[in-house]
């Protein structure tokens, strides 16, 4: 497992032996960098892939939104738009679960 450095400036993390020379965000040079106790670094890890399928998650829950109301839009009879209405709702639901789950993953440093 690399070291990972965290940008005082702006909060970037990166990956590497040191860190670089200039953050690829702020253009602020390698001494505003601090290395990230072994602690917290594992926790950036663990949380990887799992903040990824949040992401990911809320995206396809963007699509089934907008098909959702093209469905709406269609028309084709009562049942089929309280199907598309709930799937919205429901949608919506889900989107924001996650991303509050997101969001209680940069509180507690795992982002
Ligand atoms: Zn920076």
């Amino acid at each position: 497992m690399k070291k990972l450095f965290k940008c005082s400036v702006c909060n970037f993390v990166c990956e590497g032996e040191t860190a670089p020379a200039v953050c690829p965000k702020c253009g602020q040079p390698h001494e505003k960098f601090n290395e990230l106790p072994t602690e917290s670094a594992d926790k950036v890890y663990a949380s990887e892939r799992t903040n990824d399928i949040h992401m990911e998650i809320i995206s396809l829950i963007d699509k089934v939104i907008a098909l959702s109301h093209e469905g709406i839009n269609l028309n084709l009879d009562p049942a089929c738009v309280g199907t598309f209405t709930k799937a919205i709702n429901e949608g919506y639901i889900v989107k924001q679960r996650s991303k509050a789950e997101i969001e209680n993953h940069i509180t507690k440093g795992k982002w």
